[in-house]
């Protein structure tokens, strides 16, 4: 029995050891497009093997509940993972408040079971868990309803804000640090899972919907925190390292777009960005753009030698990728050398346009990072910006005033001839007008991308047969 035992653990610690490693090769592997999918498929093998690990484990006397748990997870998950693309942000946004609560459900579990004969350690990490868990819980459910619309996505400010919040989280940290040393008190256990939990909710309020990608990869982190102080509680080492990766890259990402929207950490959380939106885009009318044709387009397009196709949010709303690609194999068969420049915010999520380029099969070599392009614009015949904005807005490089001013763009401008695909001259995510539209060099092409990429790409058949 008890040699049983042992080789039942044994076979766990290397079943977890695997997914372990397969996590972290996963992260790795999703780092360039090329192996992205191979970073996924390890991601989930990781992930069955961790499953089916727990599943083995001893302690386990009855498998209805979990049956029945796994049925409903499967049922609840299958739906969540056919939303459209657009919907991804907010979708993970679930997820991180699915995970957050079952963290503070386990937390609780663990207090209620060990109390009041929990070492210190345990019960600092388990504080940690469940103030994160909680916190994490309602914030994502707030970030979700703000992307998706059904709350208001502007942000709510008052006096004295940042004050009221930073209160809330000292009495959670002050009930924890109470419990630590008087574990037994387990009254006071519900206050450290409620404080939070209306944490979660006025953290997220001051925020405009706007910054919700942002902010939701600040709650991942936060959600990968509190998995690994579970780790600690339930001695799970695999939990422990999935945890601290979740953590840490959901930090690196934050971090990451921030600094792409030129924006600092405190700046996203604090700042209430999205009210400059509305009042910041008037001041458009007076001045006159040039509009062409799709038919005029596709003449400038079959004559260049250098395209470079810039897109933006507007292509992932239209869904135009496929359109691009057939675009991108009319162009390449007429000789003429089409690259894909991506800017690191562009769209809506990160990765958001390699994502749908990958998904029309565009060959990876012709998608350009922003840094590997910007220099080669000057030399470029035609910028072909579909349904992008912000990412290309010159008045980021000297218009000190703009609520972009200082973030890195694609310098679209540079190009010889410019053309913006869009559907009207409405701004874009930072609600800002963009000179880049009244240069002399720009033409407009009003539409959807999608319709207006499928003229330009008949017009470019219809001259290859005429
Ligand atoms: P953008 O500045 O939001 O502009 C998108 C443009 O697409 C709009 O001006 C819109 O103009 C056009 N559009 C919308 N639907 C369209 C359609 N069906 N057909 C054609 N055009 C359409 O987008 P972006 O240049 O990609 O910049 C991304 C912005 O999001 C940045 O400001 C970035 O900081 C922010 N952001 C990104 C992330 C991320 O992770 N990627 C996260 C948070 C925030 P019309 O309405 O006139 O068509």
């Amino acid at each position: 029995m008890t040699t049983d035992f042992a080789g039942n653990q044994t076979i766990i610690e290397i079943v977890y050891f695997i997914a372990s490693v397969l996590f972290v090769l996963s992260l790795k592997w999703m780092n360039t497009p090329r192996t992205a999918r191979r970073g996924i498929r390890a991601g989930e093998i990781g992930m069955v093997l961790a499953i089916a690990g727990t599943l083995l484990h001893h302690g386990i006397i009855d498998y209805k509940w979990i049956a029945i748990a796994l049925v409903l997870g499967t049922g609840i998950g299958i739906p969540l993972g056919l939303v459209q693309m657009t919907a991804v942000p907010q979708r993970t946004a679930l997820s991180h408040a699915f995970g957050a609560f079952c963290v503070t459900l386990v937390g609780t579990a663990e207090f209620y079971l060990r109390s009041p004969d929990v070492p210190r350690f345990m019960m600092a990490v388990l504080s940690m868990e469940v103030i994160l868990g909680s916190l994490t819980f309602t914030g994502s459910l707030m970030a979700a309803g703000k992307l998706q619309e059904v709350l208001p996505q502007r942000p709510i400010t008052y006096k004295g804000q940042n004050f009221v919040n930073l209160s809330l989280l000292a009495i959670a940290v002050a009930v924890a640090a109470y419990l630590v040393v008087h574990p037994g008190a387990r009254q006071l256990f519900p206050v450290m899972i409620a404080v939070p939990l209306i944490f979660g909710v006025l953290m997220i309020v001051p925020i405009g919907g706007a910054d919700m990608p942002t902010v939701i990869s600040l709650l991942n982190s936060y959600a990968g925190l509190s998995a690994a102080a579970m780790g600690f509680v339930l001695e799970s080492k695999l939990l422990i390292i999935a945890g601290a990766l979740d953590g840490s890259s959901g930090f690196i990402l934050s971090v990451i777009m921030s600094k792409a929207m030129n924006r600092s950490f405190t700046n996203v959380m604090f700042g209430a960005f999205g009210q400059v939106q509305a009042s910041a885009a008037a001041g458009a009318e007076e001045k006159t753009v040039r509009s062409a044709s799709a038919e005029e387009a596709a003449g400038i397009l079959a004559a260049a030698n250098k395209v470079v196709v810039v897109p933006g949010y507007g292509m992932a709303v239209a869904q135009a990728q496929h359109k691009v690609r057939e675009l991108y194999d009319a162009l390449t068969k007429r000789g003429v050398d089409v690259r894909f420049a991506i800017h690191p915010v562009a769209g809506r999520m990160p990765g958001h346009m390699n994502v749908l380029l990958a998904e029309a099969d565009i060959p990876y070599d012709r998608l350009m990072e922003m840094d590997d392009i910007n220099g080669d614009f000057p030399q470029t015949d035609v910028a072909l910006v579909i349904g992008a904005n912000d990412v290309t807005n010159p008045a980021a490089r000297t218009d000190t005033s703009s609520p972009i001013y200082g973030m890195p763009i694609l310098d679209v401008d540079k190009a010889r001839t410019v053309m913006v695909i869009k559907r009207s001259m409405n701004p874009g995510f930072a609600g800002i007008d963009n000179p880049l539209y009244y240069l002399d060099k720009t033409l407009m092409l009003f539409g959807d991308a999608k319709s207006f990429v499928n003229n330009i790409v008949h017009e470019l058949a219809g001259n290859a047969h005429g």
